[in-house]
């Protein structure tokens, strides 16, 4: 469905159990012979796929705007952050390593190997429909897994056409298979039943995440959990108001809100608030709001159901007392648009302060000193990403180690980054994503010792 018409623009598969299971049969035939190819092979494969990825931009832009609805920019910017993750995992395949030593009695060689995993399922959400495949696809082909790619319901498309990309690459049958289905409990369950498959490595809500864990437990799957966030976005006394404000247009608008990783509450200085909001309000308010295909900076949201719980979040902020700057209402016309908007005064325990929002509106509430800006932000029970604008050198080092939070960005709304490790604490999942670190979650560590000869 197109969010910015609420048209249908294709069927696809509905993928049964039985579909699912013939996937993890075709990925676990694959798994051996796929293990065998040497690191520099399967990086081929990769940097091959990262050169048709661009190669086609445009061709893979317009598909993530016609189906999940982010501006044809946003979008070329999706498809370029979605290839550094196969530019960036060609590289890295080649630097698998190992670990020498003799052990300290004088007994053993002890040799530390890595190997991949197994056959893996990958499950991603519609917000990011090609990025958050290649975050997964990238590390699971250069770590030598076999794959079973479920992507959301909302854009198959895209995953689609990559996976018929990666074909062209001439990765071998059965490595990457994908599954469209509407039955994603049944399919998933069948797969996490089924010994076969090895780790299960998921993004989306922390709701599922924690389902899922659940079914992971059951045969002591290896997991992967990129969860959902509530980020603070923190401007201290200091702050160079430009930069902030910048910062607060990317880190919230970006994706039209729809990010894990996205400013959930602004905690803004007492003295800067005023300043703050007018100009956040200035720059919400000069926001193009139409089909990303035209131009428009400022897309739908994904359905009608998001749109439905955003605005309750701002009624029920604006019922507790909050004051409404700019925004807060659905406009008329087709597509699921919500506008910008701009909440000050914010009391600490609305819903709004406490719950991930996906969608541009960001709630501003003050604090006096820096105590109070890092007790605020650590109230939580996510800790994905956090932002903190300063010019104050001691007092970022000071709050970056005293805030809970698995990525920090200082003076910039924008962290993400294929050579970075992507990952929350608490609640916002296990594991991280790209870095030198993404790879290790699809390979296990084998020690083998070898006997010394006695002297
Ligand atoms: P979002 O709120 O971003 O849609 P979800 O956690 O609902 O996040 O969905 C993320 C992904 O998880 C999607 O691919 C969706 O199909 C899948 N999913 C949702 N529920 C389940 C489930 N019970 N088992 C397996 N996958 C699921």
């Amino acid at each position: 469905m197109d969010p910015a018409t609420g048209q249908i623009l294709k069927t696809v598969a509905d993928a049964t159990a039985a579909d699912a299971l013939a996937a993890l049969t075709a990925a676990s035939h694959a798994q051996a012979g796929w293990a065998r190819i040497s690191a520099r092979e399967r990086a081929e494969f990769l940097r091959r796929a990262f050169d048709l990825l661009i190669a086609r931009t445009e061709t893979f832009a317009t598909l993530i705007t016609l189906e999940m609805g982010k501006s044809l920019e946003e979008a070329r910017g999706e498809v370029r952050y979605a290839a550094e993750f196969l530019r960036w995992f060609s590289e890295e395949a080649a630097r698998i390593d190992g670990r020498y030593q003799i052990a300290p009695s004088g007994t053993l060689h002890q040799i530390v190997s890595r190997k991949p995993v197994g056959p893996c399922l990958l499950i991603t959400p519609w917000n990011f429909p090609l990025a958050m495949i290649t975050r997964k696809a990238g590390p699971a082909i250069a770590a030598g897994c076999t794959m079973i790619v479920k992507p959301a319901e909302l854009t198959p498309l895209t995953s689609l056409a990559f996976a018929a990309m990666m074909q062209e690459t001439g990765l071998p049958d059965g490595v990457m298979n994908l599954i469209t289905t509407n039955r994603a409990p049944d399919a998933a369950g069948a797969l996490l039943e089924d010994t076969r498959l090895r780790k299960l490595s998921f993004t989306g809500s922390t709701r599922v995440g924690r389902l899922l864990l659940r079914g992971a437990a059951r045969n002591i799957l290896r997991t992967s959990m990129e969860l959902g966030g509530n980020a603070p976005f923190i401007v201290c006394e200091d702050a160079d108001l430009d930069r902030a404000v910048d910062g607060a247009v990317q880190a919230k608008l970006r994706n039209i809100g729809q990010a894990c990783t996205a400013a959930n509450r602004f905690y803004v200085h007492e003295r800067q608030a005023k300043a703050f909001v007018a100009r956040l309000a200035e720059r919400f308010r000069a926001m193009p709001m139409g089909p990303g295909l035209a131009g428009e900076v400022i897309g739908p949201l994904i359905n009608d159901a998001a749109r439905q719980n955003v605005h309750a979040l701002v009624l029920d902020a604006v019922s507790r007392g909050a004051r409404l700057v700019t925004g807060g209402e659905i406009p008329n016309g087709d597509g699921y648009f919500y506008p910008p908007t701009l909440l000050a005064d914010v009391p600490a325990d609305t819903r709004i302060m406490r719950e991930e929002i996906f969608g541009p509106v960001a709630p501003v509430q003050t604090f006096v000193d820096d105590k109070e800006a890092v007790e605020l932000a650590n109230d939580s029970d996510y800790g994905l990403a956090a932002y903190l604008f300063t010019e104050n050198l001691d007092r970022a080092t000071r709050m970056s180690s005293a805030l809970e939070t698995g990525m920090l960005g200082i003076n910039t709304g924008l962290v993400s980054d294929a050579a970075a490790p992507f990952g929350g604490v608490k609640q916002s999942g296990l594991g991280r994503e790209g870095g030198a670190e993404g790879i290790s979650e699809y390979l296990t560590t084998q020690y083998t010792g070898i006997a010394l000869p006695v002297r």
